[in-house]
């Protein structure tokens, strides 16, 4: 069984992060990653708010946090995790098995879904979770983002580039995300902001057609001719492999103490798998420094 100072699971921007800090202070690092690096964030069409790098795309932020990470000698390796023993440092994958001192996990979040009818028959042929993966295939098209955070919001913006309307559709009277997208929002004559509204049914014939959508004040129902529906109501920590050996919280958000230590010793977790209140590629990338940091000390101690 390979042997590492570190195994840190999941290649967002929080794992990348743990990777450059335990890489450069020379630790033996392993980051193992299921799908691509960067996770959710590189799926994000804009970044504005990553401090020094002004306006950058996700992709390309991350693309340039996996690269600074190697540099220092960290090891990425394209494998699913599938089991973890917390108590032994051992991480199992569907090809290998690798030991470690110590463990972070950085396996971020997913996408909720919305639970409604139509929703699973047409994912892939017009429901979508990630508009800057699918926005290309509705050019001219009409879209609806469903939800009111920052994601949403953004998702709408990035929509009205390519299509030729965008309903955003959200639960209440306030948007959840930053004013300063919100007022983006409002100024675009493309979208068409849709309050106090929730989603009820996906139909359609090969594709989505028609989006059912009800008021929750009045009860009317309305139907929304549309090619797309971008859900974007927010997320799920991917904390199933904590689960039931570390403490989480009710939603299955791992607890981690101002160290990012879990409840085992030398596991620490770090970026959206994490209960927090700000999740923001900043603040996961933040952790993740922490965590390597407290890792590093733990080993040697
Ligand atoms: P979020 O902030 O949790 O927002 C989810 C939205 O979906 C909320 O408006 C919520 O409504 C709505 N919603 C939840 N369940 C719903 C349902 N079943 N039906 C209809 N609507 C539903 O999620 P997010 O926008 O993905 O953001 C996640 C985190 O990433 C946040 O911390 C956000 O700030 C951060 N983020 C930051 C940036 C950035 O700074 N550039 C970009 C993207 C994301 P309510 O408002 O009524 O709860």
């Amino acid at each position: 069984m390979e042997q590492y100072d570190v195994i840190i699971i999941g290649a967002g921007p929080a794992g990348l992060n743990a990777a450059l800090y335990s890489a450069r202070a020379g630790l033996k690092t392993l980051v193992l990653e299921k799908m691509f690096a960067g996770g959710q964030a590189a799926t994000t069409s804009e970044v504005d708010n990553f401090i020094g790098t002004g306006k950058i795309g996700g992709a390309e932020l991350c693309m340039r946090m996996e690269k600074q990470a190697k540099s220092f000698g960290a090891e990425i390796k394209y494998e699913d995790v599938t089991s973890l023993d917390s108590a032994k440092k051992e991480v199992s994958t569907k090809k290998n098995t690798y030991g470690a001192k110590a463990i972070i996990l950085a396996m971020g979040a997913s996408p909720r879904k919305l639970g409604i009818d139509g929703e699973e028959k047409y994912r892939g042929r017009g429901v979508s979770y990630c508009a800057t993966c699918d926005g290309g295939f509705f050019k001219d098209k009409t879209a609806c983002v469903i939800g009111g955070g920052d994601t949403a919001a953004e998702d709408a913006l990035y929509l009205s580039n390519i299509c030729k309307k965008v309903y955003i559709i959200h639960r209440r009277d306030k948007f959840r995300a930053a004013s300063s997208i919100t007022e983006k929002l409002y100024k675009n004559e493309k979208i068409e902001i849709v309050l106090n509204t929730v989603p009820e049914k996906i139909s359609g014939g090969g594709t989505v057609e028609n989006l059912t959508v009800k008021n929750v004040k009045t009860g009317e129902k309305t139907d929304i001719l549309t090619d797309a529906v971008f859900v974007a109501v927010g997320n799920i920590p991917s904390s199933s492999l904590a689960v039931g050996t570390l403490k989480t919280d009710e939603n299955g958000y791992i607890i981690v103490d101002k160290n990012m230590r879990t409840s085992e010793k030398n596991i620490y977790a770090a970026g959206d798998v994490c209960q927090k209140t700000l999740r923001q590629i900043i603040t996961a990338c933040a952790d993740g420094a922490v965590a390597a940091t407290s890792a590093a000390g733990d080993i040697m101690e």
